[in-house]
């Protein structure tokens, strides 16, 4: 099997209109399944006037009202406790709990009962398959196997596919690293934030350089970065390795995946997940590519707590032409390029965090990290940015900054105020990074 270019040849190649036709049949029970089983769904269902019967075409799934985050935080808590009246099954087929990292607000819990597990595990043997990832891998996992879901699929899936899993659990960074070198492991997964820090610390604090470990592939999830070109580059560079992207989330599942084509986005696991876009100011569904929208996401056969058209926040956009890979699946281009939440106005620009972190990344001299805050003065918006120059460049500062502050002006029509500080004095993030504040926000909430 190690040969087979699809973990699921059949799915994987399927012609678009068969896709759609599944995607809507699929659609049809899982909607049917959650006006069923779930009292809260129904009340909201009922309110706008959709029953299951109504859904015979590919259009008619528009009429199913949008789930948000804060409807389901607002349920939880109360009977079935711990996870509220969303709950499609027996309490008693709950087999784990996961929940939300809460960087958007208080956590939500997240049931799953064995057979959703199963499907978790299957949607990340896709990707890890595309990946490159075959039985004769050794994988080493560094996170803290804890109450997020994180990279606890991905371990499965790396058993189901047959390759060898190596724990990295509560080992300390230096530790995993001497792990994988002593193991010689073939890959890892990680966030790009810690996956950047873990190099650092291997060249820095241990004389190690990790390009010259035998890690070969690493999957990163959690932040945008793998699908920034530059913060790509740079992981690839720092451990001479293929890294790939991927997305998912606790309430969603592992809804898409870049390939080993590295075609310049991901694909949608279309036959496990219907993606739509939505215009971020009217609603209306983006068709076509080149447009950014926020997504909708429907999970076709999750059962316990369904996802079924939630209002991600996630922007995306439909990429023009199919991968070259020959999955028939959709791409998105460039990733997810944003969340709703964090595109922001400043000085009346429209302003995507990853824009920036693409600009820093791509100079040459500077560090890996760094911070933006963003504040208002009387009405005078102000962008400060705080970079790190490393040992070497010291004495190139001033060509560092001015080339810093063309590119940025160049690439997000904005002006900063650029602080070059010492290597190491930013804070450092274990997981996912906290990178832009905007005092703005913080101050209309108060
Ligand atoms: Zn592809």
């Amino acid at each position: 099997m190690s040969d087979q270019k699809f973990w699921n040849p059949v799915l994987e190649t399927l012609p678009l209109e068969k896709i759609r036709q599944l995607q809507l049949k699929k659609f049809q029970n899982i909607f049917r399944w959650t006006y069923e089983h779930s009292k809260f769904h129904r009340q909201l269902y009922d309110h706008a006037g959709v029953k299951p019967e109504d859904i015979k075409s590919f259009h008619d799934i528009q009429r199913v009202p949008t789930v948000e985050k804060s409807m389901m935080r607002d349920i939880q808590g109360k009977d079935p406790f711990p996870y509220g009246d969303a709950l499609c099954v027996p309490l008693e087929d709950v087999t784990i709990f996961r929940q939300t990292s809460g960087t958007t607000g208080q956590p939500v819990y997240q049931p799953d009962t064995w057979q959703d597990w199963e499907w978790w595990t299957e949607c990340w043997s896709y990707i890890l398959w595309a990946q490159g990832y075959r039985p004769a891998d050794r994988v080493f996992i560094p996170f803290g196997y804890n109450i997020f879901v994180a990279f606890w699929a991905g371990h499965y899936a790396a058993e189901k596919i047959g390759c060898e899993v190596i724990p990295g659990g509560v080992l300390d960074t230096k530790a995993r690293i001497l792990k994988i070198r002593e193991l010689r492991a073939t890959a890892m997964m990680g966030t790009p934030t810690y996956i950047l820090g873990m190099a650092e610390t291997a060249r820095m604090k241990m004389d190690v350089d990790p390009s010259q470990l035998t890690i070969g592939k690493i999957t990163c999830a959690g932040e945008c970065g793998a699908s920034v070109p530059s913060t790509k580059k740079r992981l690839q560079d720092a451990w001479g390795a293929k890294v790939y992207d991927h997305a998912g989330a606790t309430e969603i599942g592992a809804w898409s995946f870049e390939c080993e084509d590295q075609p310049g986005g991901m694909h949608v696991n279309e036959a496990l997940f219907l993606v739509e876009i939505a215009d971020m100011e009217s609603g209306e569904i983006i068709e076509e590519p080149g447009r950014r929208g926020k997504m909708m996401i429907t999970a076709l056969d999750r059962q316990a707590q369904p996802c079924v058209r939630f209002d991600s926040k996630d922007v995306i956009e439909w990429a023009a032409e199919p991968c070259s890979c020959g999955r028939t699946s959709r791409l998105i281009k460039g990733g997810v390029v944003g969340r709703a939440d964090d595109i922001t106005k400043v000085k009346g620009v429209l302003l995507a965090p990853s824009a920036i972190e693409e600009v820093v990344r791509g100079v040459d001299g500077l560090g890996d990290e760094y911070e933006v805050v963003v504040d208002r003065v009387g009405d005078t918006d102000s962008i400060q940015l705080k970079v790190e120059v490393l040992p070497e460049a010291q004495d190139q500062c001033q060509l560092i900054e001015s080339e810093l502050a063309d590119q940025l002006r160049l690439k997000t029509n904005l002006r900063y105020d650029i602080e070059i500080c010492g290597c190491e004095t930013l804070p450092r993030y274990e997981v996912k990074a906290k990178r832009f504040k905007d005092l703005r926000k913080e101050k209309s909430e108060e």
